[in-house]
């Protein structure tokens, strides 16, 4: 049993990124385990998170598991989990209930719980106490291994727990079972080293480690052949890639080289500000295949948080790369993160939120209540603001961000736009996809343009979303 230790996880290994290339092996005793049998997953919280749930389903389809769409008849049920806010934390836990009654009604299920959680130390050790019916807990480092634990349970049915607290390296090779056919996330790294004093990220995820360009090149240009549309760069902060390779290879160079690969659509989340050049700027308005759609997080208005925050930009620094950007890329869209109730944040300090967002007018805001972390440096800060002081403010917030969501909206209106048709809408009769600046059209037409870039009419504007119709018939 390896358990989790945030105190071992801040001391970071300052050594190159190793790639390991041969650590995927399915043992004998497993290959067959799931012939007849099937598997259902639960995915909480980011990219991130969605994209390793590709990659957990692709080892158990491995081992010959098919998807089972119930969860109460699923022969393997995983807890994919997220620990950035505590709602994400209750969900989760609340689950577990209900997977207790399954696993008592049907002993022979096979119950995994996985994600960022099971990297936090007091998780893992309610886990080993209380819930000793889940079989395998494994950290977000040692997907790669699931086969072994398999393996090992088989052979003793006892609980496993792996977690891993220190890492440096890239695994390459995990197979991936995508659930789009048309747009494919794409992790370019893994981990952050920025520690933002509210964020648990740099904990669960570890230090930063960059996959290699080619290794990412390989992949884009096997999503091409596939008849892939388009691809999402992913990272906690994909500005930074390459640092810490050693290699002299920038996010910009990156950016170039997956251009050239011909894919149709490349995007690329998330930009922290502090690492966002101008050759970035330039390698995006230069190639047609970058959309003009970047998510920049602003996290605060007021620069007494923003420090407190850690997050190493003031406000005019902020506010100059984002007219940068404007200017130099035409048509972008621009959305951000905003963190209301940091402590002790004062009514001016809010103030200075809605005086940013009301100056800079962003296309969408995802907006939270702060939510202390055990383990981060600002939940050991004593703070004086109510939670109803919270919940108004974000309220507040919110009302601002819509406004300037459908204001944003509003220029499409008659306009013709590109948008990718990915899935059958919940609106009945109309497809969904998004243009190329993100936003999400509902467009009136039938399944033959699934996975197609089409012009569209924009034909009314909501605050979250857009009518259209195929401007080609
Ligand atoms: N790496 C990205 C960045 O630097 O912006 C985002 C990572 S995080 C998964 C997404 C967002 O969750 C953050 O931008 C922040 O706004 C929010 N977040 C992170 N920790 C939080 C906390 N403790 N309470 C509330 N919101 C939080
Ligand atoms: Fe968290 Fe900050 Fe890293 Fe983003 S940059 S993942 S907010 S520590």
């Amino acid at each position: 049993m390896n358990l989790p230790n945030l105190e071992k996880a801040r001391t970071r290994n300052k050594g190159k990124t190793i790639i390991n290339k041969n650590d995927y092996i399915i043992p004998e005793e497993v290959k067959k385990i799931g012939k007849g049998k099937t598997y259902h997953i639960l995915t909480y919280g980011c990219q991130m998170n969605v994209h390793d749930s590709e990659n957990i389903k692709a080892i158990l389809e491995d081992m010959q598991y098919k998807f089972e769409e119930s969860i109460d008849k699923a022969d393997v049920i995983v807890l994919n989990t997220c620990a950035i806010r505590e709602n994400a934390h209750n969900k989760v836990m609340g689950n577990l209930g209900r997977i207790k009654h399954l696993k008592e009604s049907r002993p022979d299920i096979i119950t995994i719980f996985c994600g960022c959680m099971a990297q936090e130390e007091s998780i893992t050790e309610e886990l080993k106490e209380k819930y000793k019916w889940v079989d395998i807990v494994m950290g977000t480092h040692n997907i790669h291994k699931l086969p072994y634990y398999f393996k090992e349970l088989i052979n003793d049915n006892k609980q496993k727990i792996e977690v891993f607290s220190i890492e440096g390296e890239v695994y390459e090779g995990i197979p991936v079972k995508r659930d789009s056919k048309y747009k494919a996330w794409v992790n370019i790294m893994y981990g952050c080293d920025k520690f933002c004093t509210y964020c648990i990220v740099p904990y669960t995820r570890g230090k930063q480690r960059s996959r290699m360009p080619e290794d990412i090149i390989k992949e884009v240009q096997e999503l091409v052949k596939d008849n892939y549309q388009e691809v999402t760069l992913l990272g906690q902060n994909v500005n930074a890639y390459g640092k810490d390779l050693d290699i002299n290879y920038t996010m910009s160079n990156l950016l170039e080289d997956v251009s050239k690969t011909g894919i149709k659509r490349i995007r690329f989340v998330t930009s922290h500000p502090w690492d966002f050049t101008d050759e970035m700027i330039e390698t995006i308005k230069k190639y047609d295949n970058i959309m003009p759609y970047i998510h920049l997080p602003i996290q605060s208005g007021s620069d007494n948080i923003l420090k407190k925050m850690n997050r190493r930009y003031t406000i005019k620094e902020y506010t100059t790369l984002f007219n940068k950007i404007k200017k130099a890329i035409p048509n972008v869209s621009i959305s951000t993160d905003i963190i209301v109730g940091f402590p002790n944040e004062t009514d001016e300090d809010f103030q200075k939120t809605l005086d940013i967002v009301n100056k800079l007018k962003f296309d969408l805001a995802y907006t939270f209540i702060y939510s202390p972390r055990i383990g981060t440096p600002a939940s050991k800060i004593k703070d004086s603001i109510d939670m109803k002081t919270k919940k108004k403010r974000l309220a507040k917030l919110n009302e601002l961000i819509n406004k300037y969501a459908y204001e944003n909206n509003l220029k499409y209106q008659n306009k013709i736009t590109e948008v990718l048709i990915e899935a059958e809408s919940e609106k009945k009769g109309k497809y969904m996809g998004y243009t190329d600046t993100m936003k999400l059209v509902n467009v009136k037409c039938t399944k033959k343009y699934l996975g197609k870039i089409v012009k569209v009419k924009i034909n009314d504007i909501k605050t979250w979303s857009m009518d259209g119709v195929i401007a080609d018939d």
